[in-house]
């Protein structure tokens, strides 16, 4: 792998999980699926406005009071998460942080004697956010060049370039995160069938598709046969794209409405 593909892949990793972290702040507060229908994408446009408020909500997880978890999966998977990225941000800072006192793009590690709790967390009380955003900066070597001062004196960066292993710990680290948060928000790839929720149009058994790059999908088994108005897939299977899949939800619901 070479040094920019290596760069390419944390940084990916690390805006995935900045990306679906309001989403694994939402699951924490939303019991478990147990079906997994509808998919959680578009549980998350039929919910908007929700997530604005959670994400201004920057206090990490460990810091937080979570009195009643309603999903103790997603908050292990969160806890564990942020652990990993802020122990990763120590790593780098002991590693390549030469900032002044009271530079706001240091990262301050935990420091257990402070004398107040804010203090004792040190840059973590910003949350995984922040703590993402600063990884990222070192992983792309931003604030390595000496830097001019206004008096014309040169001044030594506030960060060095980041050594080789160190990048690799990086973008291991990030990747192992970012299963984590995939796996738990079911946004990994995978397939799988939707219960008890034939297709409305011809009855065949609905298969959901997701992936972590993009929207999910729908198809139904029954082929070319099936006489729901989307087009057909690859492999001859009417499929529900991003646009159609409201529609879909909207035909399920009010099928299970008849039924019901
Ligand atoms: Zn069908």
């Amino acid at each position: 792998m070479s040094y920019a593909q290596a760069v390419g892949e944390t940084v990916r990793a690390l805006r995935t999980i900045r990306r679906q972290w309001a989403d694994l702040l939402l699951a924490i507060e939303t019991p478990p699926a147990a079906d997994h229908w509808p998919p959680r994408q578009l549980a998350h446009t039929m919910r908007e406005g929700d997530d604005e408020l959670l994400v201004e909500d920057r206090a990490p997880l460990v810091l937080r009071e979570h009195p009643a978890p309603l999903n103790l999966s997603a908050l292990d998977a969160g806890r564990a998460v942020e652990r990993l990225l802020f122990d990763l941000a120590d790593t780098l800072a002991a590693a390549v942080q030469r900032t002044e006192q009271g530079d706001p793009r240091g990262w301050l590690s935990r420091d257990p004697n402070a004398p107040d709790s804010r203090r004792t967390a040190g840059s973590r009380r910003h949350g995984l956010h922040w703590a993402s955003v600063w990884v990222e900066g070192r992983v792309l070597d931003e604030d390595t060049a000496p830097e001019h001062e206004l008096d014309g004196a040169i001044s030594a960066p506030p960060f060095e370039v980041l050594p080789l292993h160190l990048l690799h710990e990086a973008r291991r680290t990030a990747q192992i995160a970012e299963g984590r948060l995939l796996r738990t928000l079911r946004l990994d790839q995978r397939t799988t069938p939707v219960p008890d929720r034939p297709c409305p149009w011809c009855g065949g058994k609905l298969t959901l598709h997701t992936t972590p790059d993009g929207p999910p999908s729908v198809t139904c088994s029954t082929g070319n046969d099936c006489t729901a108005p989307v087009p057909l897939d690859s492999r001859g299977r009417r499929v529900w794209g991003w646009a159609d899949l409201v529609a879909l939800v909207g035909a399920l619901a009010a099928a299970e409405s008849i039924a019901a």
